[in-house]
């Protein structure tokens, strides 16, 4: 494991990090390298399927933050996967981009009618695509900035609630707040003390022992759903989120 030890002299609160996990939809390979080399890494995760079947079963149990869709997959039209996602009641706000070798305006059009968000052309350069990425990501952020997601575990900031899989949990304050800095913290350590000024707040005395109650409370809430492994104990120093 690659432990992102978080600085334990940090006297703010650390900035939002949250990775956003893009699937991209392609079956050729070297488009998939390119991708991968250019976005993978502190901002992004990228996740990739060859044909609509593999992208199929991983939209069962993951939401994520955008998809980019080839028109040409072998199996099935990425046209037709466009409109299933847009016609799924969870996944329908995910941002997608189609990728195209198409370039007639009748081809955007009908993209663009089945519920793509946008549309880019292939060959295409590296900084076109983050910059699209980054806009499509931006622009989904104002309908759906109140919720956080990691893998089926989903945090609704409006309602207080933490679903999985449509169940809602039965979760107290501290646990929903510990959930929410976690979520927008993933992947790296936070110790007992910076857990307790990030999210019980500086001014309250508040013993370290009590963090471990709250996260065992925690953990007992999620594991009939299988989520608990998300929250790892990291021996001798505190505690890390995964990113699912
Ligand atoms: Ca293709």
């Amino acid at each position: 494991m690659n432990l992102n030890l978080a600085n334990s002299t940090n006297k703010g609160y650390p900035a939002p990090m949250a990775k956003h996990t893009i699937l991209l939809v392609e079956d050729e390979k070297p488009i998939r390298e390119m991708v991968f080399f250019a976005l993978d890494g502190d901002e992004y995760k990228v996740v990739d399927a060859v044909n609509g079947r593999q992208a199929s079963e991983y939209l069962n149990t993951h939401t994520p933050d955008l998809i980019l869709m080839d028109w040409m997959l072998p199996d099935v039209s990425g046209l037709e996967m466009v409109r299933r996602i847009k016609r799924d009641e969870v996944l329908s706000s995910i941002p997608v981009i189609m990728l195209t070798a198409k370039t007639e305006e009748q081809n955007k059009v009908e993209g663009l009618d089945a519920g793509a968000d946008d549309y880019i052309t292939k060959p295409f350069s590296v900084k076109e695509l983050s910059a699209r990425i980054r806009a499509a990501i931006r622009r989904s952020g104002s309908n759906d900035k109140n919720r956080l997601s990691n893998g089926v575990l989903i945090l609704d900031l409006d309602k207080h609630t933490i679903l999985i899989n449509d169940n809602e949990l039965d979760a107290g304050p501290t646990e929903f707040k510990l959930l929410e800095f976690f979520m927008s913290h993933p992947e790296k350590v936070y110790s007992r003390a910076q857990l307790l000024d990030f999210v019980w707040g500086r001014s309250k005395f508040v013993e370290e022992r009590t963090v471990d109650v709250h996260i065992l409370r925690l953990r007992k809430l999620l594991k009939p759903h299988g989520c608990d492994k998300m929250i790892q104990t990291v021996r001798g120093y505190g505690y890390l989120f995964l990113v699912a």
